[in-house]
């Protein structure tokens, strides 16, 4: 499977061509074009340009809308024991993308958020902001590590969560190899990983759409004197989506496709 962007080529570069035999000036507009796009797409996390890039559910039924919620950068202690509170309160399975090296510093958490019944994806290992800058090899280990890691908790996931939704054009063979998916999202509260609390509930309600793959992160704010404050939004915010009509189901369901599997133990050679 691929993106979108050898298609784009292949109707940018003939283009060019044609508008070469008209005028040699007007072959630049489509080649100009495509790499704005090049350029542009691995920041539009909806955008599957360079990959498949699920972020949004399958289309369902108007009368019954239905959205997910999504964790990103956990587990974290400050934050996740009481996260899986609330949820369990209002009867809710989540995904949470955790980074690969804090789920295997707090085993205890990465077992709690299974036991509630809710998924793990894989959010690279170290969640080194630069990381799609970087080379296809270290790309590769952050994936790697990170399922090298859940593994050894007992958790295969099948879906990969971007830093930020950001691609880039090597993402989609490192993904295919490891049996992993793209997961985006298509509702975010611009929290930017809880450093941005305030009103956070109120800014997801306004984005709230049938199918939406809602963004929320489990990590705590940088001020500890905020922890009350979030998760008192994250109690509002799944109060707002009930009270808008949401049903709030797992992410499988939501997009049709499994999020992880029990980890595959492989047998001992003698
Ligand atoms: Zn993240």
């Amino acid at each position: 499977m691929r993106g979108a962007a050898p298609a784009a080529g292949l109707v940018a570069f003939p283009a060019a061509g044609i508008l070469a035999t008209i005028q040699p000036q007007l072959a630049a507009v489509p080649l100009a074009l495509f790499v704005l796009a090049c350029a542009v797409a691995p920041f539009i996390p909806t955008l599957g340009f360079f990959l498949p890039i699920i972020s949004r559910g399958k289309r369902c039924d108007p009368g019954n809308p239905r959205v997910a919620l999504t964790f990103d950068d956990g587990p974290d202690p400050a934050v996740t024991p009481a996260l899986l509170q609330t949820l369990y309160a209002h009867g809710v399975k989540a995904t949470f993308f955790v980074i690969g090296k804090k789920a295997a510093a707090h085993p205890d958490l990465t077992a709690a958020i299974l036991a509630g019944g809710h998924a793990i994806g894989n959010h690279t290992h170290r969640h080194d902001p630069l990381i799609m800058f970087k080379s296809p090899a270290a790309l590769a280990r952050e994936i790697d590590d990170a399922q090298a890691a859940l593994g050894r908790l007992g958790v295969r996931p099948l879906a990969f969560r971007p830093l930020a939704g950001v691609t880039n054009p090597r993402l989609g063979p490192i993904l295919e190899r490891s049996g992993l998916i793209a997961v985006n999202f298509n509702c975010r509260a611009a929290d930017f990983g809880n450093r941005r609390i305030r009103h956070l509930s109120r800014r997801i309600s306004r984005r709230l759409r049938p199918g939406a793959i809602i963004l929320l992160h489990d990590v705590a704010p940088p001020d500890p004197a905020d922890i009350p404050l979030l998760l008192s939004e994250l109690r509002r915010t799944l109060c707002a989506i009930e009270a808008a009509g949401y049903a709030v189901v797992p992410l499988a369901d939501l997009i049709g496709r499994p999020v992880m599997v029990p980890a595959y133990i492989q047998p001992q050679r003698n």
